[in-house]
């Protein structure tokens, strides 16, 4: 009886231990690891180092298209792939993804857009 009471004044003095969730949600660590972002297209040099690191085969490279795709379903989110990386392009993000009820909304397709060709033809 007398615990009870000292939890209820406690309470009052300093409000209560829990969060009401999910109005109230905790917000996520720094170095929390949510979910594989993506990579910078720009910097990804396709050479699939990423792909061959990643023990869940979620990845998959093509170098002459310059595709770079993520199967999320598949991913565990081990961090590997981001520490493989050379060039430091893939990037992890802290907050977690909301499932997707389909497979194919689960595919991530990064592409590099073909740079527009500068050269113009010289005539003599
Ligand atoms: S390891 Fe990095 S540079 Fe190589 S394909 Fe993967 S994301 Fe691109
Ligand atoms: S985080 Fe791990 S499982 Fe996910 S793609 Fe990278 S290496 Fe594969």
């Amino acid at each position: 009886m007398f615990d009870m009471f000292r939890n209820i004044i406690r309470n009052l003095k300093f409000g209560p231990k829990t969060r009401k969730y999910p109005f109230e949600k905790r917000p996520t660590f720094e170095n929390a690891r949510g979910g594989l972002k993506g990579i910078d297209a720009e910097k990804c040099i396709y050479c699939g180092i990423c792909a061959k690191n990643c023990p869940a085969n979620a990845i998959e490279v093509d170098r002459t298209t310059k595709e770079w795709k993520l199967n999320i379903g598949k991913c565990i989110i081990c961090n590997i792939c981001v520490e493989a990386c050379p060039k430091d392009c893939i990037y992890m993000s802290k907050n977690y993804r909301k499932p997707s009820p389909t497979v194919g909304r689960n595919v991530l397709v990064i592409k590099q857009e073909p740079k527009e060709e500068q050269a113009e033809a010289v005539e003599d």
